[in-house]
């Protein structure tokens, strides 16, 4: 910018003179150059046109114009301004005939530099030639900055030293609505939000004084009531003597660039999708809150929510589905929650929750019980119904070692596999003492990925076999991990850590592979029988299943895929069943046949049954392990026999522990079994040699298949094997309430009752079953009087005879059943 030391005249100055009287122009250049003939050069043009013509076209560049006012082509004030179109930015000195204090007044308005009369003399019109050149040097100073005032971008007020606006510019009125003469005069105070307090304001004006500017971000008011953002600095000027003159206010308008930092703010710290904060929010309250509890001595809880069979959702009906459950389950968590608590999506299916101000653990029980409701309702999408349900894991602050947020959420994480191990849809808390205890018991998904690269996994085989015939009709393939440190693993261990995770799919495909190159093992030493893997519903809805079927099954061409059987566990997983169905269909047509695992604890199993093409049906360990002295399970393994004649199934019982258990099946007509009565998993190298010496007990060979009359007596035979159960938990102190001892209220006298007829009357098994039985309540009666008065001396002895009584009539049910069923009784062997 200009400096007004700067300022100096060039030596000889160009004039050019508008005047259309010739001898006016003549006179006015004579006295320009009358004492100093080289001062000046000057250019006379008689009006408008011509001064125009020698600027444009002969280049003349004059350093001032004397400008009369009565020309050919313009006359009056106008003039002024028309001359001052010719050239930009050089002086005009209007000369006049007529000496008039308010012409001249307008000429200056208009522009001029100066106002000279025609009867000036030579020196006087010399000096204000020089002046007006000077001064209009000395002004393109105040010039730059005012254009630069006027066509700022920024806002710029002026105050005068009180504070009073003194000056706007347009960038003012654009920004804040206000015309300049609104606020001429006033104080910027009018302009004020509200949205900062007293002290604000005093920071500002203490800045002012002491550093000379303040700059920062400040909320005003537009005229329309709005409220925006600007980016203020001002500046206070000050005279040559110090004194504080003007404050000047320049701003921007920043609104819409805080809108844009809100939108990134939201962004950065909100799930897409969900709407629910992220995890740097959920991190960012959690400290907030954990800060808040330890001054308020109140507990909070960090939550920490998995959902259950989420991904099967997502590959059985698309991430779109998928994305609408994850909308719906997040919002209706969020309504479980107290006001105040965060709920927080932290990716994929996992959620996190901050409930605060809980003045005791137990307060935060309602808002899980909530939570785990929230997720545990289908959602419906057009006709679909989508089922999830949560596993939530909850640690608590304060605790007695100190944690940071991590940890906690850590712990949070730890307690949702809990709830996952323990069977899901539920919550787990994290047990702190147990944790120190316990402290990496659950193998970590890195660790087993690890595993899985160095082959640490190895598949276990246990056969299934016929009892009836001693036929192996197959093994099945179970997972073991050599883990390095810990010994020999079972899947309980890690499987349900890598649920719903890539990784079981990666395993289950390790699996299959491994079974088929076993099998090629297995028949090029002339061992022929089927191999079952399990697939978890998880990987059998996997978009790609059957192309990763085929490929594997290409790596063996020499395995006929019909040795291999595939078993489809948690069946309650499988979303789409006409899909699976389909799939199950395609994957028949390659040969493979479908055994459905744990039958019997699936609540839909009988829909499983109708629609699915599954040649097998496995029923579940848990009831056939009980049968034997469980009336209710017995009765669920005949339903479940007789479903599946109805809907000719195969059948095979797992967990057949005992000669008795296989008895008892036999008899109930189902001749595949499996389990530790037969053999317990094992490596595959131990196969050949178990197939060698394995024989099925002598008594399974010769069971009869029992008919429906024969039923009763069956169930009879149960309900007397579990009452005596009771008897002996009760004395042994295992179970708490006395069995009922009197014969009146026994179940089995009910039997022995209604059996009653001429026949049997004559029936030396049922007579003797009768009075054994007398004999059994009478001993029992004996016993609880003996416990109860806590006479320990014949127990042990008393014991042996009741279970020796019970083996008897054991006996006699069996032949009493053979005789019903006209089979030859067989002594040897129990029930
Ligand atoms: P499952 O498919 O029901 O397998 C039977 C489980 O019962 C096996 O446990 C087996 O060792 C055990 N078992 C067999 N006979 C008896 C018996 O007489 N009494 C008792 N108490 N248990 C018996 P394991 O090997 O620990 O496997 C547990 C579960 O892990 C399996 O249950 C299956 O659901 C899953 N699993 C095992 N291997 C794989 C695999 O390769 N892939 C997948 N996805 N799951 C697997
Ligand atoms: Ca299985
Ligand atoms: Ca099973």
């Amino acid at each position: 910018m200009l400096q007004t030391s700067q300022i100096s005249l060039k030596s000889c100055p160009v004039v050019l003179v508008i005047e259309d009287e010739p001898g006016d122009a003549q006179l006015i250049r004579l006295q320009l150059l009358e004492r100093e003939p080289g001062a000046f050069v000057v250019h006379l043009a008689g009006s408008l046109e011509a001064a125009k013509n020698l600027i444009n076209v002969q280049g003349v560049r004059p350093d001032v114009l004397l400008l009369d006012l009565n020309l050919p082509d313009s006359t009056g004030i106008a003039t002024i301004e028309r001359c001052r179109n010719l050239i930009d930015d050089v002086p005009v000195v209007v000369l006049t005939g007529l000496d008039d204090a308010s012409a001249m007044k307008t000429a200056i308005q208009s522009g001029a530099e100066d106002y000279l009369t025609k009867d000036s003399d030579g020196s006087a019109l010399r000096k204000a030639v020089r002046y007006a050149i000077l001064r209009h040097l000395r002004d393109a100073d105040a010039r730059l900055a005012s254009t630069v005032f006027m066509h700022a971008r920024e806002g710029i007020l002026v105050t005068d030293a009180d504070g009073i606006i003194i000056d706007v510019n347009d960038a003012f009125t654009r920004i804040t609505g206000y015309q300049r003469d609104e606020v001429i005069q006033r104080s910027p105070s009018l302009l004020k939000s509200g949205h900062h307090g007293a002290e604000f304001y005093e920071v500002m004006w203490r800045d002012l004084a002491e550093q000379g500017h303040w700059f920062g971000e400040i909320w005003n008011r537009r005229k329309n009531g709005e409220v925006y953002a600007e980016m203020l600095t001002i500046s206070t000027v000050r005279d040559g003597r110090d004194k504080i003159r003007h404050y000047v206010g320049l701003f921007s308008d920043v609104t819409l660039q805080k809108e844009h930092e809100r939108q990134l703010e939201l962004i950065a710290h909100y799930d897409a999708l969900t709407k629910l904060p992220n995890r740097v929010l959920l991190s960012d309250r959690l400290h907030q809150a954990m800060a808040q509890s330890l001054r308020r001595s109140q507990l909070l809880a960090v939550v920490y929510i998995d959902l259950d069979g989420f991904k099967a959702v997502n590959d059985s009906y698309g991430h779109e589905s998928g994305d609408q459950l994850l909308v719906a389950v997040a919002a209706r968590m969020k309504l479980a929650l107290r006001e105040g608590d965060t709920i927080a999506r932290l990716g994929g299916d996992e959620f996190a929750a901050v409930l605060c101000d809980l003045a005791d653990t137990a307060s935060s029980l309602p808002v899980l019980s909530r939570l785990l409701e929230a997720a545990d309702h289908p959602v419906h999408l057009g006709s679909l119904a989508l089922h999830v349900s949560a596993s939530i894991g909850v640690s608590y602050y304060p605790q007695a070692e100190s944690v940071d947020a991590d940890q906690l959420l850590r712990q949070a994480d730890q307690a949702m596999y809990q709830a996952k191990l323990a069977g899901k849809n539920r919550y787990h808390v994290f047990d702190a003492d147990l944790d120190r205890s316990v402290r990496g018991i659950h193998e970590s998904l890195q660790h087993i990925r690890r595993a899985l690269n160095e082959n640490e996994f190895a598949l276990y085989y246990q056969p299934k076999v016929n009892m009836r015939s001693g036929a192996i009709v197959g093994v099945e393939a179970l997972i073991r991990w050599h883990h390095p440190e810990r010994g020999l693993l079972p899947p309980s261990v890690f499987l349900p850590v890598i649920e719903d995770h890539p990784l079981a799919i990666e395993l289950g495909e390790w699996v299959i592979n491994s079974a088929l190159s076993q099998l090629k093992t297995w028949q090029d030493a002339g061992l022929n029988f089927p191999i079952s893997v399990n697939i978890s519903a998880f990987h059998l809805q996997r978009a790609d299943f059957l192309d990763r079927l085929r490929y594997l099954l290409g790596l063996h061409p020499k395995i006929k895929p019909g040795s291999l059987e595939l078993e489809v566990l948690e069946t309650s997983a499988l979303q789409d069943i006409s899909q699976v169905s389909e799939l199950m269909q395609a994957c028949r047509e390659l040969g493979l046949s479908f055994a459905l695992d744990d039958f019997g604890t699936g609540y839909s199993s009988l829909t499983y049954l109708k629609r699915l093409p599954c040649s097998l049906l496995k029923i579940d360990q848990s009831f056939v392990h009980d049968m034997l002295d469980d009336p209710d399970d017995l009765a669920i393994l005949e339903g479940v026999l007789g479903l599946a004649t109805a809907f000719r199934r195969q059948v095979i019982a797992e967990g057949v522990e005992s000669v008795e258990h296989g008895n008892l099946l036999l008899q109930l007509g189902c001749e595949l079994a499996q389990g530790y009565g037969i053999a317990k998993p094992m490596p595959a190298k131990n196969i050949p040699d178990w197939v060698q010496i394995w024989r099925p007990d002598k008594v399974w060979a010769t069971q009869p298949t029992v008919s429906r009359s024969g039923l009763p007596i069956i169930f009879a035979s149960v309900e007397f094997r579990s009452w005596v159960k009771g008897v002996v938990e009760y004395l042994n102190g295992s179970d708490v309430s006395p069995p009922q001892v009197y014969a009146q209220d026994c179940r089995f006298c009910a039997w022995l009752a209604s059996q009653e007829s001429p026949e049997m009357a004559n029936n030396v098994a049922f007579r003797d079953i009768e009075k054994l039985h007398l004999q059994i309540h009478e001993l029992a009666s004996e016993l609880l009087a003996a416990k109860r008065n806590n006479q320990a001396q014949d127990f042990a002895e008393m014991l042996r005879r009741l279970l020796k009584l019970r083996d008897k009539t054991i006996d006699q049910m069996r032949s009493l059943l053979f005789e019903t069923e006209g089979i030859a009784f067989l002594p040897s062997a129990g029930m």
